[in-house]
């Protein structure tokens, strides 16, 4: 053995949607490193983070006792908290308290102002279970369907796109997929970046002679293996995917007979395509239009062709529309259903397929069943023994706004960040602080637990046992590694102690009691069992027996619709909601690092992690740099109509000239200070992906 170590234990990786399965190694009750498991996602392969990116749990910093804000210390005095010396703002109080002051003031709201006073925003880094029981606690305990997460501000538009046209929001094949295509569509996702195990396939794929086509206005590296890469004009997905299904139609390359079987609306799109020839875009994309006759080409004629797609194309006024185009190229060429094909957004979170699934989200009950139909919601009432709210709730964004409205005056936040993570942010964070009552549930004092009244101490993933689901719609088992620190508890346990404050008679002692719960109402994974996922580590679902291995690939005999066909939804062009002009002439977008999560409350806790990128920077192209009068490493100051952030200059040849990139990591140049906070009208999702800046030399 590896005298390292004393002990390992079996988990998944907490970081991104591949979910790879690792091996704590620990010693001395601290995860040293991890390694690759042979999982169905990574077959052994880790990333930086996935490796290395642990030691923020035993960071001195975690919150070990339960925190109440002191009595005179206004919300909006937050920018003078010290998160290492968080005494000036709170004092420590006993979990007996501080459940029943966090209970207490989400009560004593409900009962004077209605269940929709209230909010609930839970997590896609916790557990199914976990998300499981926070959403049926905001629905029955609450009595409001405001209950929202992350993925909000990730794949709404993409997934309302998909129940729209095919009838299921999740992935109609794992990505491992990729090594039976001959032909890979990356948009709109950077994936060396963001799901870097997955990446490897890819590029594997293309190695054995795939053809990789890559559609992405930043650049990246995987196009190093691309024999297309489209760097379209930023925020012009819908016209360049409109153009290639033009010539697809105009050339004769559609499959008909898959048309004929298995979709409907397809003449309505047609007729739509007629003014959107590659020449006729071309003022809008920037590409050539003898390229995309070729890549229409290249993809209308592929035995099996695959597209993956990420924020580029979700995060964006017209998200709903992107997600649209890619669903109705793959139904016109019938790409979808066999080996080596179909629609793959691939999601960020460890767990927001998860927690999506299990209805962490204001307009479902879990497996995506309305909440406003009366048969479901009556089925939910006799099965939770509670009545429900029969009207949707509100979504993450919404919900700022309801609270500047003064319509919601208390919240639940659950290990969310959403003064760092939500688009102009200093409107959330005004929102946060006008709330009469706020409890956050987190690992550290975030930005967002400084706004709390009550602060509880919660685990980490590696100090729990749970389920978590994958890009793949494959549930995995995740394992309690090390114990927690202090007096933080287990997620699960302050949830249902809050739940008892509110007169929820819960008793579940584990989270299998969680699970089976889960499994009654969720056809999906039906056949999954606690027992199962322990023998096998991973069950993909839909899995609808227990002896059956779950599918792989969905989408093969038909779509999961009303009538079974598939439905083609036509996208007209949306200029992005703010153009640049002469007063913010520069595109930016956002996204995230290789070595950062999300808002670093994690990863710029972990030496290794925060040793490699370790301070805010603004990814220019050098031509930018120039015409600034600037050089790499100089601060820049980087403004929008909403905030500004100073930061530091990293020359990037890929970026494309009148855009910029910075990452949402960092909160000394928080970058949210300076987006969008503008609605697709359909997923409710924010144009992070785009807004218009100046850029001046400090
Ligand atoms: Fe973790 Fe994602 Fe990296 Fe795999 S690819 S190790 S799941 S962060």
């Amino acid at each position: 053995g590896d005298h390292r170590i004393d002990r390992e234990v079996n988990s998944v990786c907490p970081f991104c949607g591949v979910g790879c399965q690792l091996t704590f190694k620990i010693r001395d009750d601290k995860i040293l490193f991890a390694d690759g498991r042979n999982g169905p996602a990574n077959e052994e392969r880790l990333c930086i983070k996935g490796r290395f990116g642990f030691d923020y749990i035993h960071n001195p910093d975690r919150l070990t006792v339960p925190l109440i804000r002191k009595e005179g210390v206004a919300k909006a005095d937050v920018a003078n908290l010290d998160p290492a010396n968080p005494y000036t703002h709170f004092r420590e109080a006993s979990w007996e308290e501080a459940l029943d002051v966090a209970a207490n003031g989400l009560k004593k709201v409900r009962d004077t102002k209605g269940g929709n006073a209230l909010a609930g925003f839970g997590s896609a880094k916790g557990s199914n279970e976990e998300a499981y029981l926070f959403q049926k606690l905001v629905r029955t305990g609450f009595g409001t369907n405001n209950v929202d997460h992350c993925t909000r501000l990730c794949h709404a538009s993409s997934v309302a796109a998909l129940l729209e046209t095919v009838g299921s929001g999740a992935v109609s094949a794992p990505f491992n997929e990729a090594e039976n295509a001959d032909v890979i569509m990356v948009i709109g996702s950077n994936p060396t970046v963001n799901h870097p195990v997955a990446a490897t396939f890819f590029k594997n794929a293309a190695k054995k002679g795939a053809k990789l086509i890559i559609v992405d206005p930043r650049g990246q590296a995987l196009s190093r293996h691309a024999t297309y890469m489209l760097q379209e004009k930023p925020g012009t997905d819908v016209a360049l995917l409109n153009s290639i299904m033009h010539v697809i139609v105009a050339d004769g390359l559609t499959d008909e007979t898959y048309i004929k079987e298995h979709t409907e609306n397809f003449n309505a799109l047609c007729a739509h395509l007629k003014d959107f020839s590659p020449e006729a875009m071309e003022a809008v994309t920037g590409i050539d239009p003898a390229i995309i006759r070729e890549v229409a080409h290249v993809f209308a004629k592929a035995k099996a062709a695959i597209i993956f797609w990420g924020m580029g194309i979700s995060q964006h006024v017209h998200g709903t529309d992107n997600s649209r185009c890619l669903i109705s190229l793959s139904l016109m060429t019938g790409q979808v259903g066999r080996p080596g094909t179909g629609l793959h957004p691939l999601r960020g979170q460890n767990n927001v397929q998860g927690a999506s699934d299990v209805a962490l989200i204001p307009m479902f009950l879990p497996d995506y069943q309305s909440v406003e139909d009366p048969v479901i919601r009556e089925k939910f009432e006799k099965f939770w023994g509670a009545s429900l709210d029969p009207k949707k709730g509100l979504t993450v964004v919404e919900i700022t706004e309801a609270i500047h409205k003064g319509e919601i005056n208390a919240m639940y936040i659950m290990g969310e960040n959403p003064a760092m993570s939500d688009p102009n942010v200093n409107h959330a964070r005004e929102a946060l602080s006008m709330l009469d009552h706020l409890v956050v549930q987190d690992l550290f004092l975030t930005e967002t637990a400084a706004y709390a009244d009550v602060v509880l101490p919660a685990s980490a993933w590696p100090e729990k046992d749970g389920t978590v689901t994958n890009t793949n719609r494959q549930v995995q088992m995740g394992r309690a590694a090390v114990p927690m620190p202090g007096e933080a508890r287990q997620d699960l346990w302050i949830i249902q102690e809050i739940a008892r404050r509110l007169g929820l008679n819960w008793n579940y002692s584990h989270p299998k009691d969680v699970f089976a719960e889960m499994t009654q109402a969720m056809h999906s994974i039906r056949g999954i069992s606690w027992d199962r996922l322990e023998a096998e580590d991973a069950v993909i679902y839909p899995c609808e027996s227990p002896g059956d291995p779950g599918q792989p690939l969905i989408f093969t005999k038909d779509f999961p619709t009303a009538n079974g066909l598939g439905k083609f939804v036509p996208a007209s062009l949306i200029s992005p909601d703010e153009i640049p002009d002469a007063e913010f002439p520069v595109v930016l977008t956002t996204g995230r690092l290789l070595e950062h999560w999300h808002t670093g409350s994690m990863t710029r806790r972990s030496q290794v992690l925060d040793a490699v990128e370790p301070e805010p920077i603004v990814h220019m192209p050098p031509v930018m740099i120039e015409e600034l009068g600037a050089k790499a490493g100089d601060l820049v100051t980087v403004r929008s109509r909403r905030g500004e952030i100073d930061i530091r200059v990293r020359a990037d040849g890929a970026v494309q000239n009148g855009m910029i990139f910075i990452p949402f990591c960092y909160a000394e140049a928080a970058v949210n200070l300076l987006t969008n906070d503008a609605l697709d009208p359909f997923g409710k999702i924010a144009e992070v992906k785009f807004c218009a800046v100046n850029v001046e030399r400090k």
